[in-house]
């Protein structure tokens, strides 16, 4: 450098600043009690009350600007215990049923700090990680009875995984070179199908494939929430006739709302007839092919050209991880794989070793998210995960039946996979105060503490929606929250009657 003053340089260089700690005896301190506490908090966190509200200083305390100045670690893990550590969702409560949300596990919180620790970046190079990652890789495979020659990458979750498998489709279908010349089609729209029931993240996926959000053909349901096939099969066929080009139909392993798996088979030969890929949604339910009741309503997954699912769901390991698995390895290559200067790979040394996870996902930066699958795999095998998942399913069975048992409360749609869907009912209350009565009930539920399923609109009647993958859940927690929903169900009727019979008799 020109005008560089050596001896000024060799002091700046000299000061050797680092981030690790001065005293690592205070770091290793911190960190015995960190996990201390941790253990606590999980061994008892079913008597914790499921969630709480934030109070306004806890925001107003996490609305403050970037410190400058050093702060002593101690402080800082106080601050976190009094203003973040309280305020949690709530989804490793046993009596948390929101939306489709997992547990993890306490080796799954150790696995995460032993990942950290090493922190490789696990894309490309000869280290045991990647070894790691290919192995839970292949696991996944194995789990879904998958063949053993696919593709497949663990990514941040089911989002990512459905537009991973959705790219390879797109690319695959449209047999042109989609990577150089672009997507000009002439017109011609290629059309993709789903249920109207799908996860909308498939909607997102399309939109940004640049495919436009009006090639989703969105095909109606049946009574149990399953795509009509017939209307499939039509609305195909009209595709056709105006020259448009369907490429894919996605079929889902477990709907969000309702927990609802399409005709697998049905799917997979209407594909065959008209050569389209078929993709399964199987981010909440895939792993439901564990639990020998669900395995053949589950058994097209291992046809399917693709597949993405969900390990921090119903594979219970902390967030984020989800995979795509994708049968044509080739085609699943061809649609990411690309090699610059800086990232050319060795026969030896660090850069040789397996081939880079980037030529098969967008991300490079990649965490190792695999660590916690492998050891969590390995402390309980994969029997207690089938167990585990069976018994979900049963919870939601039973939960089913203590809904039915009860005269005040109705099931709003068919029991599947692990989802309840269910409201309170009164005579004289209309549809409308049904919905307003149900949503206050849920919100009781939740700002008391009690439990925390979430809500869906099924035919335009307000559910509370339970979903439960959740490895805490005990049989208990669902009569609690049936005895919850009937208590402040009863409490608020009670308020709402008086007004309903004044309005009666005032006529
Ligand atoms: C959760 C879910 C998704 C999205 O997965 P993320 O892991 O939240 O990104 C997609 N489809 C279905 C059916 C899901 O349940």
């Amino acid at each position: 450098m020109q005008g560089t003053n050596w001896e000024q340089l060799e002091v700046q260089v000299g000061q050797n600043l680092t981030l690790d700690p001065t005293d690592w005896s205070q770091m290793r301190e911190l960190g015995h009690q960190m996990i201390d506490d941790v253990m606590d908090y999980l061994e008892n966190i079913g008597e914790q009350p499921v969630w709480k509200p934030i109070p306004e200083e806890v925001k107003s305390f996490l609305s403050q600007d970037i410190p400058q100045e050093p702060q002593d670690i101690e402080a800082i893990y106080q601050e976190f215990k009094q203003h973040i550590f309280p305020y949690t969702k709530g989804n490793i409560h046993p009596r948390f049923f929101a939306w489709v949300q997992g547990t993890g596990t306490p080796l799954g919180v150790l696995a995460d700090l032993l990942a950290a620790t090493m922190n490789p970046n696990v894309t490309i190079g000869e280290h045991a990680a990647l070894y790691v990652d290919q192995q839970v890789v292949n696991w996944c495979k194995q789990m879904l009875n998958y063949p053993a020659e696919a593709s497949g990458i663990l990514l941040s979750g089911g989002s990512m995984a459905n537009i991973t498998a959705l790219t390879v489709a797109r690319n695959h279908q449209l047999q042109k070179n989609i990577r150089k010349e672009g997507l000009y089609q002439n017109g011609a729209q290629l059309t993709l199908y789903c249920s109207a029931e799908t996860h909308s993240c498939i909607q997102k996926a399309v939109e940004i494939l640049g495919l436009g959000g009006d090639a989703v053909r969105k095909i109606s349901v049946n009574e149990r929430y399953e795509i009509n096939v017939d209307e499939l099969v039509n609305t195909i066929e009209a595709d056709l006739a105006q020259g448009h080009q369907p490429f894919c139909i996605v079929g889902s392993a477990g709907t969000v709302n309702t927990g609802a798996i399409d005709p697998m088979d049905e799917l997979l030969a209407i594909c065959q007839r008209y050569q389209l890929w078929f993709h399964v949604d199987g981010a909440y339910g895939a792993l439901a092919k564990l639990d020998p009741q669900y395995t053949s309503a589950l058994k097209g997954i291992e046809q399917a050209d693709s597949v993405a699912f969900d390990l921090h769901k119903w594979l219970y390991v902390p967030y984020e991880v989800g995979c795509t698995l994708i049968k044509n390895a080739e085609a699943h290559r061809s649609a990411f794989a690309i090699t610059p200067n800086y990232l050319l790979q060795e026969k030896r040394g660090l850069a040789g070793g397996l081939e880079s996870i980037n030529n098969y996902g967008f991300e490079l930066s990649r965490g190792f998210k695999a660590l916690k699958i492998w050891m969590s795999i390995k402390e309980h095998g994969l029997a207690k995960y089938a167990a585990m998942i069976q018994q979900n399913n049963l919870q939601a069975a039973y939960l089913g039946q203590l809904v039915e048992n009860a005269p005040e409360l109705e099931l709003l749609a068919p029991v599947s996979l692990s989802i309840v869907c269910y409201r309170y009912v009164h005579p004289a209350l209309s549809g409308l105060e049904l919905n307003a009565l149900n949503r206050e009930i849920l919100i009781q539920l939740q700002e008391q503490g009690i439990a925390s399923p979430s809500s869906t609109l099924l035919q335009g009647r307000y559910a509370i929606r339970v979903c439960i993958v959740n490895q805490r859940t005990k049989k208990s927690d669902l009569e609690l929250l049936i005895q919850a929903t009937l208590q402040i169900g009863s409490e608020q009727v009670a308020l709402l009657l008086p007004r309903i019979t004044h309005f009666f008799t005032a006529e």
